[in-house]
């Protein structure tokens, strides 16, 4: 007989699975734990007298996760008759789970104070590695010996088996804390305390520390020094909700171990006027560097600081360091609406990933490739790969691929939509779609190839004034209004004609003159809108294209006739959902497809996303479910194009 626990998730990355994996085998309890589309089946025998115990540390130790749904538990005939196997081809970056966090603050442990802490299923092991396969001597680890205690877990049953970058404070890495005069190093649990212990009163005396985090350079300062890129890191988990106003679902997934980026609503009134607005990109602390700062923070009364992704060059007062290389991912943003949640942009957490069935080709995007390893295929950063032999490369347009003859060039919003049917698996349906970046463009699976219906029109901001002036009939008093009554809104418009790669969202925030000159001071600016219905924004297809121009002088019409800014911001989003639906409508139609496709970082707004919400209730749309919606799918997508 076997007891069986099973887990719905329809994310496929092996690291919960794992997790419960390393802790029957700490049990010695013979399992066969298999992981599909769907859900993740552990088999436990039935007659092991420390199986209760065993679950109960299941049930306590197991990380909260995103993409954990509901849990159900029964028992069969099945007669597991063997331990079950780790399956870590490839480390992630992640937060750290709550043993690993326990063993930081444990005095008694070897690693008190110790940032590098992680275990095979947690931490920011992926940015140490190098190169394939994943073993000590292809990371960045490779010049450290490790000790006879951290040899002893790599081969002993729990979470720190077959860790290939484990280390300790005896055979690990030494930091740095330097500041313009002096230089202090860290290289056993009372000199690292100390050192946490400095920069976080550093940053309470109003100073900038720099700190080489496992997830990238970041700079951390007090929230009175917010800018547009800063994120709010909260310290304090039990004050959280005195700040911001979360959902349960919102407060879950920031404290989960992928730590997410989230876009949430402000409370608290003197955070929102520092902001400037009531929302804010928000995280918990993530990796061993941020949560040892942030405990001292904490210490010290404060409940939350801001920090921003920098590079190695960057001005602060205090900068902590070390001889190690990392490889940094961008990170996880997650969107949350409701029941539906999906990831926005980033790499972290969905890449590397080991998905599908391989079919022999490779496919290359931005700085991600995708190529055959084991029966399937396995995505990652390019310069982990070695040269590579292959029958047929795919690349996306601009990337520069020179070396291959039988090379076909994909697009952007090709990748993304047809990474979506592959995600949902729908290669036998028709499909239609919208891709939302910047630029929107409509797009249809015939059940063999893509079709893009509704190209993409690149926005040419050159002559944008001119475009205006000759859009219809009075069309020149539009401009001319606009230079008298708002001269300074003006005056940008001229600038950008001669700005290179002008954004159609960055020409829209300058109309409307915020701050944030881009999507996100626009989707900033609309969440400030708390009334019902916006107004029509001109949102139409001229040449069966998007009509950047009549978009545009709709806007600067309602502006000059005084419409508030976070009005016109609400109402282009509602506006677009109206228009993606109609289209998309039409397009079902007359293709009969049976299934809709939204891909594209832009539908990642609360304002446009209720909107589609609502308008597709009848065919819910397919997103990405591994994947980003936004640009990092393409990767993915190259390989069915
Ligand atoms: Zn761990
Ligand atoms: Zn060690």
């Amino acid at each position: 007989m076997a007891f069986v626990l099973e887990i719905e998730t329809s994310f496929t990355q092996k690291y919960i699975k794992n997790y419960i994996v390393s802790i029957a085998r700490r049990f010695n309890i013979y399992a066969t734990i298999i992981q599909s589309e769907s859900k993740i089946i552990c088999a436990f025998t039935s007659e092991h007298k420390k199986l209760k115990e065993c679950l109960e540390v299941i049930a306590q130790e197991l990380p909260a996760s995103l993409f954990l749904k509901s849990s159900k538990s029964y028992e069969n005939d099945e007669e597991p008759s063997s331990l079950a196997e780790l399956e870590n081809e490839y480390p992630l970056n992640l937060g750290l789970c709550p043993s690993c966090q326990k063993e930081i603050f444990d005095v008694k442990s070897r690693r008190y104070y110790y940032p590098f802490s992680s275990c095979s299923c947690c931490g920011g092991n992926h940015s140490f590695v190098e190169s394939y396969p994943y073993v000590r001597k292809n990371s960045s680890f490779k010049f450290l010996i490790p000790c006879q205690n951290c040899i002893e877990e790599q081969n002993s049953v729990g979470l720190k088996e077959s860790h290939e970058i484990n280390s300790c404070h005896d055979c690990g890495v030494p930091v740095r804390l330097v500041n313009k005069k002096t230089e202090r190093y860290a290289n056993d649990a009372g000199s690292f305390r100390t050192m946490f212990e400095v920069s976080a009163k550093a940053i309470n005396d109003d100073k900038k520390v720099l700190i080489k985090t496992t997830f990238g350079y970041r700079v951390f300062y007090k929230v009175n020094k917010l800018n547009n890129a800063s994120i709010l890191m909260m310290i304090n988990a039990s004050k959280i909700t005195d700040y911001l106003s979360l959902i349960t679902e919102e407060y879950n997934a920031l404290l989960s171990i992928e730590r997410p980026v989230l876009n949430v609503t402000v409370k608290d009134e003197e955070l929102q006027e520092l902001l400037g607005t009531n929302t804010s990109y928000v995280k918990y602390p993530d990796d061993g560097f941020s949560i040892l700062l942030c405990t001292e923070l904490k210490k010290l009364g404060i409940d939350f600081i801001a920090y921003e992704e920098v590079d190695e060059g960057y001005e602060a007062d205090l900068f902590m360091d070390y001889d190690l290389e990392i490889r940094p991912q961008s990170d996880m943003r997650v969107f949350l609406n409701k029941d539906n949640l999906f990831i926005a942009n980033g790499e972290r957490v969905s890449f590397p990933s080991h998905n599908f069935k391989e079919n022999f080709l490779l496919s290359i995007a931005h700085d991600y490739m995708g190529l055959p390893f084991h029966k399937k295929i396995l995505f990652d950063n390019i310069k982990k790969f070695d040269l590579i032999y292959t029958d047929k490369i795919n690349v996306l347009k601009g990337v520069d691929e020179k070396s291959h003859n039988n090379k076909k060039v994909f697009l952007q919003d090709e990748a993304s939509f047809i990474s979506v049917i592959a995600e949902h698996n729908v290669f036998d349906k028709r499909c239609v779609g919208a891709y939302f970046d910047e630029e929107p463009s409509f797009l249809y699976y015939d059940g063999k190839n893509v079709l893009r219906i509704v190209p993409p029109k690149e926005f040419n901001s050159s002559e944008i004034i001119e475009d205006i002036k000759n859009l219809r009939d009075g069309s020149d008093r539009l401009i001319c209004n606009l230079q008298q009554s708002a001269p300074e809104i003006y005056i940008k418009l001229l600038a950008l004609q001669s700005k290179e790669d002008v954004k159609l969202f960055e020409a829209v925030a300058i109309l409307l003159g915020l701050e944030d000159e881009s999507m996100r001071g626009v989707t900033k600016e609309a969440m400030k809108f708390i009334g019902k219905g916006g107004i029509q924004i001109d949102t139409h297809v001229k040449d069966n294209r998007f009509d950047n121009t009549a978009f545009l002088a709709s806007i600067i019409s309602y502006q000059l006739a005084g419409v508030s800014s976070s009005i016109l911001s609400y109402s282009i989003f509602e506006s677009f959902g109206d228009y993606f639906n109609d289209i998309l409508q039409e397009l079902k139609v007359k293709t009969k497809a049976t299934e809709i496709v939204l891909c594209g970082t832009h539908f990642a707004n609360q304002s446009l996303f209720s909107r589609m919400q609502r308008n597709l209730k009848m065919t819910p749309p397919l997103m990405n479910k591994n994947y980003p919606i936004g640009k990092e799918n393409a990767v993915v997508g190259g390989v069915f194009l």
